[in-house]
């Protein structure tokens, strides 16, 4: 464990030698008492995280999963897609590919969503769904969900899926007080678990959307889902090692405390802030719209950053992310995601700085 590369990516991010153990623990029926038990003592406990009295269903698949289940659930007539980026703009694709109309509200990368622009689509009638991206991993930018989510709430007939991915537990997120309809997250990313778990909590609209909808196929149906969760259980057999690496994380962050939590994501995305400024670096995203779990930093000096990686890899044994698909090169993404500390981020900056002055 010591000699290998710690992942500074956002996404997958380190796993902590504790969450190893726990995901050891043998293995149990997922039709047993005991499974149950497992069941109960983390529902609770991610509804608390995500502010809501609605049932939280744990997902056997990546995020991605949970989005195209969420696309087959709930669109009737068509799905206004908010594309700002990498994730945000694959969701049209997603959503045509499932035989569904999906249109784009797209914005350059690293521009936030402007609620307003929502308005006006909505106000055509023509839309029953709202895709969202509450933090853009691939550009940095969080984008204002409170506001988008006021505008969708003044149509009644049209439903709002957040995608939190890389914002759940860095960030407080009120999906009852919001009146979201889906919101979704994985396990890779802000709750440093190894990927294969997707979260996700269902509005009292969204069931009865998904009820009214024939071809929701079976693996992501939200009403087998609502039965199974009703009996502590999921539909089919879950990746019951990566839920009891979920209950060590749960531990672990309850025992720092939410606000606690939310302050040293604060915190440590400020060191990584301090850093671009006093190495004469820009940021990706505009002012007022930086994401908290990750720096997306912008290449305004021109370095070679696939050179940077590999030098932060083979001498520092530290992997950083070199830029995001059309943004790689003239990007690079630091994460403070998971467990990160204010000194596992001070080494990750000394090593940057070593690793700048031998480009
Ligand atoms: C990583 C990520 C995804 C995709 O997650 P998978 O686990 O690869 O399916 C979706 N949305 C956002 C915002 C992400 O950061």
């Amino acid at each position: 464990m010591s000699d290998h590369i710690r992942l500074h990516i956002p996404g997958p991010v380190e796993v902590s030698a504790g969450t190893y153990e726990a995901m050891a623990a043998p293995m149990i029926g997922h039709r047993s008492k005991d499974f149950v038990a497992l069941h109960n003592d983390v529902h609770p406990r991610l509804q608390k995280m995500m502010g809501t009295t609605q049932p939280v269903f744990l997902s056997t698949s990546s995020a991605w999963g949970v989005m195209e289940g969420t696309i087959r659930n709930l669109v009737a007539k068509k799905a206004l897609c908010c594309c700002s980026g990498a994730f945000s703009d694959k969701w049209v694709d997603v959503a045509r590919r499932c035989g569904k109309d999906a249109e784009a509200l797209q914005y350059e990368w690293g521009t936030p969503i402007n609620p307003a622009d929502i308005d006006t689509k909505l106000a055509t009638g023509e839309f029953d769904v709202v895709t969202f991206i509450h933090n853009e991993t691939s550009t940095g930018v969080l984008n204002p969900l409170e506001e988008v989510a006021a505008v969708v709430n003044k149509y009644d007939d049209v439903l709002l899926v957040t995608d939190t991915v890389s914002s759940f537990s860095v960030i407080p997120i009120e999906f009852d007080q919001l009146g979201v309809d889906v919101l979704l997250t994985g396990s890779q990313k802000a709750l440093a678990l190894p990927p294969g778990l997707g979260i996700f909590a269902v509005s009292e609209a969204a069931f009865d959307r998904a009820a009214t909808i024939k071809d929701r196929g079976y693996y992501f149906d939200f009403h087998e889902f609502k039965k199974n969760q009703e009996k502590s259980m999921t539909p089919s057999t879950p990746c019951i090692s990566t839920i009891y690496g979920l209950r060590h994380q749960l531990d672990v962050i309850f025992e720092e405390g939410l606000e606690n939590r939310y302050a040293r994501h604060e915190k440590l995305n400020n060191l990584v802030a301090e850093w671009v400024v006093a190495n004469g670096f820009e940021f990706f995203a505009p002012e007022g719209f930086r994401s908290k779990s990750l720096t997306a930093v912008k290449n305004n000096k021109g370095i070679d950053v696939a050179k940077l990686g590999q030098i932060m890899r083979e001498d520092h044994k530290k992997q950083v992310d070199g830029g995001y698909g059309k943004i790689k090169g003239k990007t690079f993404r630091l994460s403070n995601m998971g467990n990160e500390t204010e000194e596992s981020i001070a080494g990750l900056l000394a090593a940057l700085d070593d690793s700048l002055a031998k480009l």
